[in-house]
């Protein structure tokens, strides 16, 4: 049996070599690093696939979290909705721009932040909600959608971990997620859904206004060369991180339905151990695309499990093991959105399983016997 990975990189690779190479290759004979025309094909192509009207690439998705944030021109301490239990990007460029980041809780079942929990967090001040997608699912953006309208209250969907999934509308309409809000920020870090050969990132928007915006400060405030009309930054996605997308984004679909057979498989013969672990819920509002299988593990038992995991050679991982709240990096945020009781359980019990597109049968039969032993061992 092959080792075990949490992501595996150079078997997907190996897949698609050939292509991957050659598009490579063709950058570097015509040195066409920067800005080159696979950039503008790139954009275009993840429009398409999105069905959005504007794509914005840039160096990550935390600088898309940045631009987008930057593009709203708000005033400091504004302040912006942010879920406690997840990846710092959104909250932190909130810091770093001098706005106020307000942490709102979690929903214990799908791990991503609910209406109630947002709406109570809502004042005079908020400018903006910044829902994170997390582990591959949607936030019930409907809702959220509806209570920002009310409010005059721009969205900015982080949607760095669940690209290509789709979410459903009551009225039947169903969106790409990362499309429905004013603004969708992703990241193409390699381990991603859609991910490169480095860093990258990208925003998405149907406001014509904001995409110019966006694709200005993205470009130190310049659309003619030297002539700076705003304080921007430099965020570009290199040429060579475009061709290994323009490769990949054919296959985002296939990695997506090979993620969900992995899932169905952990599904199907986890699902005796109820009272050892809680398997991720699937909402019928939201595709999940798996960007990771997070296990709530219950008892107390996450890290002895992870540890007897790492003993017969499974990797796992914690995401993430301390809320946002927590951090040293906020501990100057006097207001809290609400109680963090959630968060914090979760960031306790979670525990997320190897989950990529090159995963195969007798690996996770192999994961799959290893964590029944441990429960019955330890029982
Ligand atoms: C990966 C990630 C980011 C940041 O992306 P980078 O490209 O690494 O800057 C932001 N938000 C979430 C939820 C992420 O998972």
């Amino acid at each position: 049996m092959e080792q075990i990975r949490m992501v595996d990189l150079k078997n997907q690779y190996l897949k698609i070599k050939k292509e991957i190479d050659e598009a490579i290759e063709s950058v570097i004979q015509e040195t066409d690093f920067i800005r080159g025309n696979a950039v503008k094909v790139f954009e275009k192509n993840l429009a398409q696939y999105l069905g959005v009207k504007y794509v914005i690439s840039c160096a990550n998705g935390t600088d898309a979290l940045q631009i987008a944030l930057m593009s709203l021109d708000l005033k400091p301490h504004d302040e912006i909705i942010c879920p406690s239990f997840s990846f710092i990007s959104g909250a932190e460029m909130a810091g770093l721009l001098n706005l106020r980041p307000v942490f709102v809780d979690v929903d214990y079942d799908n791990f991503n932040t609910t209406i109630e929990n947002i709406t109570q967090a809502i004042s005079v001040k908020t400018r903006v909600i910044m829902p994170v997608h997390l582990f591959g699912q949607g936030t019930d953006m409907e809702k959220i959608m509806a209570i920002a309208k009310q409010y005059n209250i721009t969205v900015i969907e982080d949607n760095a971990q669940s690209l290509g999934a789709e979410y459903r509308f009551s009225d039947g309409t169903v969106k790409k997620l990362g499309t429905i809000g004013n603004i969708g920020c992703t990241s193409f870090f390699p381990s991603k859904n859609l991910g490169c050969f480095g860093d990258g990132g990208a925003l998405f928007t149907n406001d014509e206004k904001l995409a110019e915006k966006m694709r200005l400060i993205a470009n130190h405030g310049m659309k003619e060369k030297y002539n700076n009309e705003r304080i921007g930054i430099n965020s570009r996605l290199d040429t060579l991180q475009a061709v290994v997308l323009n490769v990949k984004l054919r296959y985002l679909d296939s990695y997506i339905s090979a993620r969900r057979k992995v899932a169905d498989i952990y599904y199907e013969n986890l699902k005796d151990l109820k009272e050892y672990i809680i398997l991720p819920k699937r909402e019928s509002y939201s595709d999940h695309t798996f960007h990771q299988f997070t296990l709530k593990v219950l008892n107390g038992k996450r890290d002895e499990l992870k540890l007897y995991l790492a003993d017969k050679g499974i990797p796992s991982s914690v995401y993430y093991p301390k809320p946002l709240h927590l951090q040293q990096a906020f501990i100057h945020i006097e207001r809290q959105g609400n109680n963090m009781e959630v968060s914090e359980q979760l960031s306790k019990e979670v525990l997320s399983l190897p989950m990529h597109t090159e995963l195969d049968l007798e690996q996770q039969m192999y994961m799959i016997e290893t964590i029944k032993e441990f429960f019955t061992k330890t029982k």
